[in-house]
């Protein structure tokens, strides 16, 4: 299938995303992180933004793990994407376990151009190490939320740690990831983060990190950002 064409997107990425969407829901899968991450994601964000009516904008969706636990918390949630292989799983997802969730296929800073401030939440997780230009995707979520709405994100911080644990940890010795499922040099610096988040004019409220203990298989939240972390902000009014 042909990769959809976009300035801000790296078409391999697209496609590796694409060949695997067949095992999104599958815990023991590749995604197994994602399963074992969300439920304190999803509680950290409906804690600091409670969702239940809210408009929510999931960027980089993906299969929809995410997306779909925030319509279950009650949010109007639209998820987006670009692989469509991704979004077709989600879709046929969402209706066997009949959580409604609209699945768009659409970059996000074309959606940002047609629903600029409608959004009372946007979330990006682990999607920002995938793209050629992470700044544009935070001014485009920051362009897509309401003034005084939250936003999240989640990456991979870049250091001799990260390496060692997201790529050679996870990829090569404990195998919960395919190797190349990760490029270094894309990770991401809470400061450089930050720096995007502010020139984009949105304030960082909080600044959290996600810790992973391999012998316990266990994920938590915690203040040690050097691996896996999240960010959440806020449009000031
Ligand atoms: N956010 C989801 C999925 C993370 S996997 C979750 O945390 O559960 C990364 C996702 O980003 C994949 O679905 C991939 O297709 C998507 N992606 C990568 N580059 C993208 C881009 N430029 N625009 C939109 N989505 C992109």
């Amino acid at each position: 299938m042909m990769p959809i064409m976009n300035a801000n997107a790296d078409p391999l990425e697209i496609q590796k995303f694409s060949e695997l969407a067949h095992r999104w829901w599958d815990p023991t899968s590749e995604f197994r992180p994602l399963h074992d991450i969300n439920p304190l994601r999803l509680e950290w964000i409906n804690a600091r933004a409670p969702l239940a009516g809210r408009k929510v904008i999931d960027i980089g969706c993906g299969g929809g793990i995410l997306s779909e636990s925030m319509a279950r918390k009650g949010g109007d949630v639209t998820g987006i994407d670009l692989s469509q292989r991704a979004l077709k799983v989600a879709d046929l997802h969402s209706l066997e376990s009949g959580v409604q969730v609209r699945y768009k296929l659409i970059a996000a800073e074309d959606m940002a151009a047609e629903e600029a401030g409608q959004y009372d939440v946007v979330t990006c997780m682990e999607m920002l190490e995938h793209v050629p230009d992470p700044a544009s995707i935070v001014r485009a979520a920051t362009a897509l939320v309401k003034p005084g709405g939250h936003v999240f994100f989640s990456t991979l911080n870049r250091n001799p740690k990260s390496y060692l644990f997201a790529v050679i940890g996870a990829e090569y010795v404990l195998r919960m990831l395919p190797k190349g499922t990760h490029d270094y040099e894309k990770f991401i610096t809470p400061a450089e983060l930050s720096q995007y988040i502010r020139s984009a004019g949105l304030q960082v409220d909080s600044l959290k990190g996600l810790g992973y203990n391999p012998l316990t298989k266990l994920y938590s939240l915690n203040n040690d950002t050097s691996v896996n972390y999240m960010v959440a902000c806020t449009r000031p009014v």
